[in-house]
Parts: structure tokens; sequence; C-alpha cells
């Protein structure tokens, strides 16, 4: 019961007490697995007049209210507490709100994908997917993997729905933002829900079968193949890129990728580098 203490003369629970309690329970609610979290006193402030850790959980805010309302009991979480329903998972979770009959756009950096049904595939494997709503009018389905700087699966969208690992090592949901960090200062994964527009991959260190694809503070998107390939991608918008050939990324072979290079399918490539030659000579390895 947290929230029946004088806010105004509360100190602000400090960054690294908040991440310790974030890791223990799994990056969600202790009771549901909901990512939206809330940071609350398990024995009341007003009583204890401290933030410590261990007497920290996280809660939804639907549970937070129960529990401030003496609807859930203290030996309830408790309970819960010692056994976070995200490590029991293994996943926390967060609904993606997609408008009805919209095709979500997709972007990664300053590019920007728009009626691509595989708008990120990094070499041959489709890291986002788009599919055609399951009934008529309704929402498109966007499902995706996002993989750590050390290769680790990190996050699965399913069918819009958000399942974040619960041992990462830190995930921060602010606003429609989350972060994920595998590290101490490295982000692998900062992704924006746009309701309405789509996703938006902000910051991101993948690495993947071999390959890695970064995309700075700038926007600059980064891509460097085991085999010593690189180039850049930066203020491009690729539309309608048909089925499976969609993208810069995965793909780029002999057999698809001059397919994927007429005029129709890049509108705009400013910095779009190295040349095709050199594309053409890079095979994704298999998967
Ligand atoms: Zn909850």
């Amino acid at each position: 019961m947290s929230d029946d203490a004088n806010h105004e003369q509360r100190e602000k629970i400090s960054e690294p007490i908040k991440r310790e309690v974030r890791q223990r329970c799994g990056f969600g609610c202790v009771v549901c697995g909901l990512a939206i979290i809330e940071y609350a006193h398990i024995e009341p402030y007003a009583v204890v007049r401290e933030h410590d850790a261990d007497n920290l959980t996280l809660l939804c805010p639907n549970h937070h209210t129960q529990f401030d309302k003496h609807m859930l009991p203290k030996d309830y979480i408790l309970a819960k507490n010692a056994a976070p329903k995200c490590l029991d998972a293994g996943f926390h979770t967060l609904p993606l709100h997609a408008v009805p009959g919209q095709y979500p756009e997709f972007f990664l950096g300053t590019n920007k994908w728009t009626r691509s049904s595989q708008p990120l595939n990094v070499s041959g494997y489709p890291i986002i997917t788009v599919e055609s709503p399951a009934e008529a009018g309704g929402p498109y389905l966007i499902s995706g993997k996002f993989f750590n700087s050390r290769g680790l699966l990190s996050a699965e969208i399913v069918r819009n729905e958000w399942f974040g690992r619960a041992d990462e090592w830190d995930v921060l949901q602010e606003g429609n933002r989350i972060t994920i960090r595998d590290a101490a200062g490295s982000i692998s994964l900062r992704l924006q829900f746009r309701p309405g527009e789509g996703i938006s991959v902000e910051r991101l260190n993948m690495f993947v079968n071999g390959d890695r694809i970064e995309a700075d503070e700038a926007g600059k998107v980064r891509v460097s193949s085991s085999s010593g390939f690189e180039f850049t991608l930066s203020g491009n918008t690729f539309d309608e890129v048909p089925g499976v050939a969609t993208g810069y990324l995965g793909h780029i072979s002999e057999q698809t990728f001059e397919h994927q290079q007429t005029p129709a399918s890049i509108r705009q490539a400013p910095d779009f580098t190295p040349t095709n030659r050199i594309l053409l000579h890079w095979k994704p390895p298999t998967v």
C-alpha cells in the first residue's frame, strides 16, 4: 500500500534501486506480468519512510490500485513478490494497439517502410513481418523478433503482443517506448509504439546469424556481415516492396536484389551504400 503517504514529502526512488526491483521481478507486474509497471511499497511508505529495494515490488496500475484500496491482501502480494509472474513465465507482456484497417508503417532509424509485409529481414531471417487482418475490418498483425547485441533473443512481438525476456539485463518501459539494455550502458533496442502509425525502432544493436545491425542516436543504420561486408542506410523510404524480398537486409542475393532495386520499390535512397555491385556479391548465410 504505497500511496497512503504524502507524495510531496517523499524522496524519489533512486534509479539503481528501481533497476534492482525491475531485475528481480522480471520487468513486469508480479501478479499479471504486464510491462506497464509502478513501484509499490509492500510495507507502506508512511510506515517505513524509505525506499528499500526489498520492500518494493512491481505492480501494474490495475493491481497497484487494488493493493492500495485493500482489495488484495499483503500476504498475496508478498507471495507474488517472492515468485513473480514474469520469472515463472520467462517474459513480460505488453499489448500493442493497432488501428483496424490501417497498414502499419515501420521505421528503423531515419528509414521508413510503408505497405511492406517484411520490412525488416536480416540474412533471410524475418525480424519484422506484417500480416493482413485476421478478419475483415480488423487490425493488421505485426510480429517480430529482436536479438540483443550478443545474439540472444531478447523480445518478440507476436501478432500485436509484446513478449520481453524476463532475464534481460534491463527493460525500461516509459510512455510508448520500451528500452532494452543487455548490459550497463549497452542499449540493444529502443522501440516506440506509435498507435495509428506503426512501430519505430529508434536504437538497435542486434546480432543475428553472424550479422550485426545497428541504429545510432542520429538514426543512421549500419549493417555489417560476418563476411566483412558493410553498408549504411539513412533517410530512405521503401514503399510497397513486395513479399519476402522486402527491405534492404534480407534476400540481398543475386537472385532477388535486382528485383528490389526497381525504382518503384525504392522511391528514394540518398544514402544507400556501397554500390549495388558490391551488394550483389553478398550472399546471406544459411538460416
Ligand atoms: Zn498486474
